[in-house]
């Protein structure tokens, strides 16, 4: 990936970027929703899909080729082909990329705070283990630019399921006032991809907030709607 595509992790160990406000028109206008299209630059094929906040992986296995997806609805996709690049849209969720170079396999996850407590991201970690044969250990991750604690309070309908379906949530969740807390979306994924067994050395993470920098990145919360994504990818080399 060229660098001026976005953020790229010094760890990660495909090409692959966290795309700011700034992407390139040359790669922007090739997204199209729930297809596999042709790809910019070094990938023949481009895959994105309709996010929906929830656990749903798409596994696109080898040949992929251009067209509409089979199944175009979810929020990570998952493939063993080198030269599709697999993407994610967010402006205020956190993107995450998965690879285990051995098996072969890729990953982008969209992870907002429903599909983060729901368990997206140790779901496609269980895909790349059952379907391509995957070991933890071997898998490397990089967590993308998020909204950050600093911006990020909640209440009763985050905390409540968060509570409810995980139990380490006071490690995450600092208390502000009575019902309301600063909620860690990255500290939560990085606690689940440790739980699901990557080495901590494995796991880098992009420490800026996209609500404190409007100068890098869109922000749901902080513009109030939705008026532009970032888009974040990796593929197998080809
Ligand atoms: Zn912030």
């Amino acid at each position: 990936m060229n660098a001026d595509w976005g953020l790229q992790s010094p760890r990660f160990p495909v090409p692959h970027f966290f795309g700011t406000r700034t992407l390139p028109p040359s790669v922007q206008g090739r997204f199209a929703l729930g297809h596999v299209t042709e790809g910019p630059g070094e990938a023949p094929c481009l895959a994105t899909l309709k996010q929906i906040h929830s656990t749903k992986s798409i596994i696109l296995k080898s040949p992929v080729r251009p067209g509409p997806l089979p199944d175009q609805e979810g929020d990570a996709l998952v493939t063993n082909h080198p030269g599709t690049l697999v993407s994610v849209r967010t402006a205020d969720c956190v993107p995450v990329l998965l690879v285990d170079e051995q098996a072969g396999v890729v990953a982008a996850i969209h992870a907002g705070w429903r599909g983060a407590v729901a368990g997206i991201v140790p779901e496609t970690i269980a895909i790349c283990v059952t379907q391509f044969q995957s070991h933890p250990a071997s898998l490397k991750a990089a967590v993308g630019p998020s909204i950050g604690p600093c911006c990020y309070e909640v209440d009763a309908p985050v905390i409540d399921p968060l509570r409810a379906r995980y139990p380490d949530w006071p490690g995450v969740l600092e208390q502000t006032s009575v019902g309301k807390g600063r909620l860690d979306l990255k500290r939560l994924i990085r606690h689940q991809l440790l739980e699901a067994g990557l080495a901590p050395a494995c796991i880098d993470t992009v420490e800026l907030c996209t609500h404190c920098r409007a100068d890098l990145f869109y922000s749901y919360r902080r513009e109030g709607q939705v008026i532009g994504t970032m888009v974040s990818g990796a593929m197998l080399p080809g």
